[in-house]
């Protein structure tokens, strides 16, 4: 039995303690904050229990339903309801894309997203064949035009990485994407009306993922969560490793880094300088959530928000102060029903580059939210709550060269045996990606 040390008790962290728990070695979590999860969090608006961070998870891979299953969650899924762009002054249908390439031209025109020009540009392809890792912007816009790639691409990609996609690394971000673009026919078959949902959610909200891992690890002897306690500095000694907290040192046999690329470049100076100067390089999004709980039976309530929709995104180049609303009334069952006599639906806001934007008051960001909601839907009433999360450096950037700059990462840790890094900034930022390298974390050290 070795004794590790993970810093970080976000759901990376969490599940890299849990695959060395699981393989009978000691482990000591280290959490900066009171709280682990990171950013799967609950918040609470109008009394109802809701996540303020993460929502849902990828259903489609097995890393987060199968976590979730394990330690024993109901999972759920998102209703049938689908988004809506809000571009050209009207709520449109978001037509098939892949990253918001268009897979049906003439839903893609039906759905007037684009005017006129921009759908004859779309109609008129041209294929690519790029050896290098390009941008998904630089590449979508080659085959159907800017205009696509400013009012369906920087969107859906806004949703994700809070990036813009003119920086965002097609080959880290959408490998299926860079594939299709290759070929001259810019297709791919409908999903059968039986496949399994793209999404999976957990009743209650994500954040009981987090909390059901904690819950989990208390029972374990020989695993502690320590909690505002954050790593100031790590040095080797020996085989080991001493890591600095306010609280004094820690010494263990191995590492595990489960923190942003910031704090993690700042950890690793001494051990691992390469891979610290290349984490430096990463850059992260700011970007802010702001739940709303409106009264269902106000006058006009009801009629502007049961569009039938789970919510809308918009295009930067249509210059909202929001960059997407999320209807969770809509989307989940379980916040209907936990919302007697109330709709909740929140709005991010944020992008990459853009974090003056969020330098306003919590007020601010309200107002703001309230503006675009009204312009985009008619809705008048005011809120009976609100709740304003900010996640500063809350989404790390995927640019181009992205996948060559984590495989120096990963080189450059490997040769500092019983050191292990995981997290959003390397293979991918959704949770079951995260999951997945925190397994991947465990894997490498014995776990
Ligand atoms: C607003 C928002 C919405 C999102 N929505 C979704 C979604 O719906 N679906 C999805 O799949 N993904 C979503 N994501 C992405 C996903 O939630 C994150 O990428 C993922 O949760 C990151 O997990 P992590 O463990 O790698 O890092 P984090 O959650 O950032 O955890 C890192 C932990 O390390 C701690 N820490 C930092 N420095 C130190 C230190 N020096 N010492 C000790 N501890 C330290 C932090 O306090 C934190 O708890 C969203 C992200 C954001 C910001």
């Amino acid at each position: 039995m070795s004794r590790f040390i993970v810093v970080g008790g976000g759901i990376s962290g969490l599940t890299a303690a849990r695959g060395l728990a699981d393989a009978g070695h000691e482990v000591l979590v280290l959490e900066a904050t009171d709280r682990v999860g990171g950013k799967l969090r609950r918040g609470e608006v109008a009394g109802i229990t809701v996540d303020v961070g993460a929502e849902a998870m990828i259903n489609r891979r097995p890393e987060g339903v199968d976590l979730a299953t394990a330690v024993g969650l109901p999972l759920t899924h998102p209703t049938p309801a689908t988004s809506r762009i809000w571009t050209r002054d009207a709520l449109r249908p978001l037509p098939r894309t892949l990253m918001g390439a268009p897979l049906d031209l003439d839903q893609l025109e039906a759905s007037g997203i684009l005017s006129p020009e921009g759908m004859s540009r779309a109609r008129h392809q041209y294929i690519q064949h790029p050896d290098e890792d390009e941008s998904v912007g630089w590449l979508v816009a080659n085959r159907f035009g800017q205009e696509v790639v400013d009012r369906l691409v920087e969107p859906l990609l806004g949703g994700v990485y809070a990036g813009q996609a003119r920086h965002i690394s097609i080959r880290s971000a959408a490998p299926q994407l860079a594939e299709l673009l290759a070929r001259r026919e810019f297709t791919l078959p409908a999903p059968p009306a039986d496949a399994p949902p793209m999404f999976a959610g957990v009743e209650g909200g994500m954040w009981r993922l987090p909390a059901a891992l904690e819950a989990d690890l208390r029972e374990r002897p020989g695993v502690e969560l320590r909690y505002d306690a954050p790593v100031t500095a790590v040095r080797r000694t020996g085989s080991g490793f001493v890591v600095s907290t306010a609280g004094g040192e820690e010494a263990a046999d191995g590492l595990v880094l489960a923190t942003p690329a910031a704090p993690s470049a700042r950890l690793l100076a001494d051990v691992a300088p390469v891979a610290a100067g290349e984490l430096e390089q990463i850059g992260y999004a700011s970007v802010a959530l702001v739940t709303l709980a409106f009264r269902a039976d106000d006058p006009g309530v009801a009629e502007a928000l049961d569009v039938g929709a789970a919510g809308f995104l918009v295009p930067p180049v249509d210059d909202r102060a929001i960059k997407a609303s999320t209807f969770s009334f809509a989307k989940w069952d379980w916040v209907r029903a936990a919302a007697d006599g109330l709709l909740v639906l929140r709005t991010s806001l944020g992008r990459f580059g853009e974090e003056a934007t969020l330098q306003v008051s919590d007020e601010e960001l309200v107002g703001a939210s309230l503006t675009d909601l009204g312009a985009a839907t008619g809705l008048a009433a005011s809120p009976v709550d609100a709740v304003v999360q900010r996640w500063g450096g809350g989404l790390p950037q995927y640019w181009v060269g992205h996948l060559d700059r984590v495989a120096r990462i990963r080189a450059a840790v490997a040769e500092v045996p019983g050191l292990a890094v995981c997290g959003a900034a390397y293979d991918g930022v959704g949770i079951a990606a995260c999951i997945a390298s925190g397994h991947r974390a465990a894997g490498e050290l014995g776990g």
